[in-house]
């Protein structure tokens, strides 16, 4: 049996509907994966949706099959209120084709942010001109949107890779609004100097992943649990959420243990479940 979630479909839409005029803090819900939803400001950030079987399919009948552990939380379609998506790098479950393209259909004025090495992948995913993404790159550069202030970091997925350009081909991000700051992790291990980088933002939420780096998976790896909870804590994060587990058999972790770790490590955290929301006063 599909892990249920939390809310979905027309209870989460209701659920993200009734808070758009709040002027007061911000809130977040996690879609799956590494997806979570930022509504500040009745403004809306989406961050690496996958909201498809497009690996499922793909994967079927293959040595590698991904097989899906929870159910889909909101179909992209419905996500009509949404200003901003972002991708941290051009791996499916954070740039797929399946999400993007409806989601474009449903938003209009939709902007895409991801990295400038991705520019080609990302057009091609999301049926857009490829002048159309803003490419972003961890040069310091910050660039608005929708008044969302965006800063990329480097990714290490399983390195720190670059582009020709020298542009980061896998990037997490720092954005801030309003007094707050969130840090997106995207699919990172943890290399020196991340911590520092990180603490000098004064980060609010963390956003971490959990699924550990194993190379029997034969995909790039994350931080574990372990890793994940004292990162949080090293990089001074006011609440860690955990990401990147309850989607895929093959490449999962039990969030169950990324608390243990929290708790052990003094590290300020929230486990979401599918569809959840986080309110952030
Ligand atoms: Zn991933």
């Amino acid at each position: 049996m599909l892990i249920p979630a939390f809310q979905k479909d027309d209870a989460l839409v209701a659920d993200v509907a009734q808070f758009r005029h709040l002027t007061t803090g911000f809130r977040v819900w996690w879609l799956g994966q590494s997806g979570f939803l930022v509504q500040w400001q009745g403004r809306h950030l989406l961050l690496d949706p996958y909201l498809s079987d497009s690996l499922t399919r793909k994967y079927a009948d293959t040595d590698k099959p991904h097989t899906r552990l929870s159910e889909r939380v909101v179909d992209a379609a419905r996500l009509t209120m949404v200003d901003v998506v972002t991708s941290s790098h051009n791996h499916t479950d954070h740039l797929d084709p399946e999400t993007l393209q409806p989601l474009r259909a449903a938003n209009p004025g939709l902007r895409i942010l991801a990295p400038e090495a991705n520019r080609a992948t990302v057009a091609e995913r999301a049926k857009c001109l490829p002048a159309f993404p803003v490419g972003i790159n961890d040069d310091g550069q910050a660039i608005e949107i929708a008044g969302f202030t965006f800063l990329a970091v480097p990714a290490a997925h399983n390195q720190i890779e670059r582009d020709e350009q020298g542009h980061c081909k896998f990037i997490g991000l720092v954005v801030k609004f309003g007094p707050y700051a969130l840090y997106h992790s995207g699919d990172t291990l943890w290399y020196p100097g991340l911590e520092d980088l990180l603490r000098s933002h004064r980060v609010d939420v963390a956003f971490l992943p959990i699924n550990g780096n194993r190379p029997e998976r034969r995909v790039a790896g994350n931080l574990d649990f372990d890793e994940a909870a004292r990162l949080g804590r090293a990089m001074g994060a006011k609440l860690t959420v955990p990401h990147h587990y309850h989607l895929f058999e093959f490449n999962t972790e039990d969030p169950a243990k990324f608390a243990q770790a929290a708790q052990q490590h003094g590290t300020p955290y929230r486990v979401l479940r599918l569809g959840e929301r986080l309110d952030v006063a």
